[in-house]
């Protein structure tokens, strides 16, 4: 069997039309595709607006910009996730600590926020952001997260990059029902590409006007947005200092048609993890316990072995040409944040799952077959 990856895009002869479609036409750029997208999955998720970026990266980065997040002020994340997730209060200034998970769900643990938050209080060092990052696509407790964001005062940003196509009691995640801002991920390995790409939603009017105008350097051509008179047609004004932080039209035009295909990608993914939990039952292999207000996008299949053997299946599966990987080294370890004054010990339960965990491949085009032959690969190395 050929190299199996853990994770890949799946285009379709539509997508590549509707690109190519794109460069045939007058605008690369700043022309009608992006809205369009934005639109589409607004409406899709139940949002008021839909703001496109060149990655969930820069995203993140805006909507603690248009939060205010800046210098003195803290932003806490989950420790099991992508580094984007901190580095974006780090890019304003901002100091940010983390909140250990759940070791059931893998998410962000809400007794530990609550916890947390009690002593910060104490302390005077609440949060002015809190991200929750709903890990593998299983949306976190954002009811709870909501009643201590409106006690405690703090904005609340969903890292969503795994999650489009989720729902929390019944509603898709990017509606912003429980949050200030949601944030979506279009990287080939999540569940809808643009290549490089991404999507903030809000239905904060004041919000989506500072993400527009910070994404494209702080400029305004809207004269009831500017601070003087218009010299002419030619005008525009700089108001802030925003980035160039845009999404191309051929990636919007790539983005709307993949969202066309969202539903049969969330149905084939929903039913590859459903056989994952069935082949995987007689094995000695832990899996992300799902809740029931919550339905998952299933972006990851993240399973935990024992940490003594960890290495010595991830090893077995590389060479069997199956790319397992590793999801996620706690950011507080990385060097970068050791160098804030973080170090081992500090998010117990993020660093046992680490050293347990490791993702099987999931994507809308892997097979049956390569299902079995994973499984089976894994059920040898775990010598049952
Ligand atoms: C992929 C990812 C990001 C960053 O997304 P990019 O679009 O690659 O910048 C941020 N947070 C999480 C949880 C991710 O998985």
């Amino acid at each position: 069997m050929s190299y199996i990856p853990y994770g890949r895009q799946d285009i379709d002869d539509v997508d590549v039309q509707s690109v190519v479609d794109v460069l045939r036409s007058d605008w690369l750029t700043q022309g009608p595709a992006v809205p369009r997208f934005e639109q589409a999955l607004a409406d899709r998720c139940g949002a008021r607006h839909g703001v496109a970026v060149c990655n969930a990266t820069a995203a993140l980065h805006l909507a603690c910009r248009a939060l205010s997040l800046g210098p003195g002020g803290r932003l806490w994340t989950s420790p099991n996730t992508f580094v984007a997730s901190a580095n974006c209060a780090r890019y304003c200034g901002a100091d940010v600590d983390f909140v250990d998970i759940d070791p059931r769900t893998l998410n962000m643990s809400v007794d530990a926020l609550t916890e947390k938050l009690a002593r910060a209080e104490v302390e005077g060092k609440l949060p002015d952001i809190v991200v929750p990052v709903h890990f593998a696509g299983l949306p976190c407790k954002m009811d709870r997260i909501a009643e201590l964001a409106e006690r405690y005062g703090f904005a609340v940003v969903e890292d969503a990059s795994h999650a489009v196509g989720a729902s929390y009691q019944m509603v898709p995640t990017g509606a912003c029902r429980y949050s200030d801002i949601t944030v979506f991920s279009f990287h080939p390995v999540k569940i809808l590409t643009t290549g490089e790409g991404g999507m903030l939603l809000t239905n904060r009017d004041d919000l989506a006007e500072q993400l527009r105008l910070l994404r494209s350097h702080g400029i305004t051509r809207q004269p009831e947005q500017m601070m003087g008179a218009s010299h002419g047609d030619w005008y525009y004004e700089q108001l802030d200092l925003g980035y160039n932080f845009r999404m191309t039209d051929m990636q919007a035009a790539l983005g709307y048609s993949q969202l066309q295909r969202l539903d049969d990608f969330l149905a084939r993914r929903c039913w590859l993890a459903a056989r994952y939990g069935e082949l995987l039952a007689q094995l000695p292999v832990g899996t992300q316990v799902q809740h029931s207000d919550a339905q998952s996008a299933w972006h990851l299949f993240p399973v935990r072995v024992a940490a003594s053997s960890r290495r010595a299946v991830f090893d077995h599966m590389r060479r069997e040409g199956i790319g397992v990987n590793v999801h996620y080294i706690p950011v507080h370890l990385q060097p970068y944040y050791r160098e804030l004054g973080f170090g081992p010990g500090d998010f117990p339960e993020a660093e046992r799952y680490y050293a347990e965990a490791i993702s099987l491949p999931l994507f809308p085009s892997f097979t049956k077959d390569q299902q079995v032959w994973v499984v089976g690969a894994l059920r040898r190395i775990l010598g049952q």
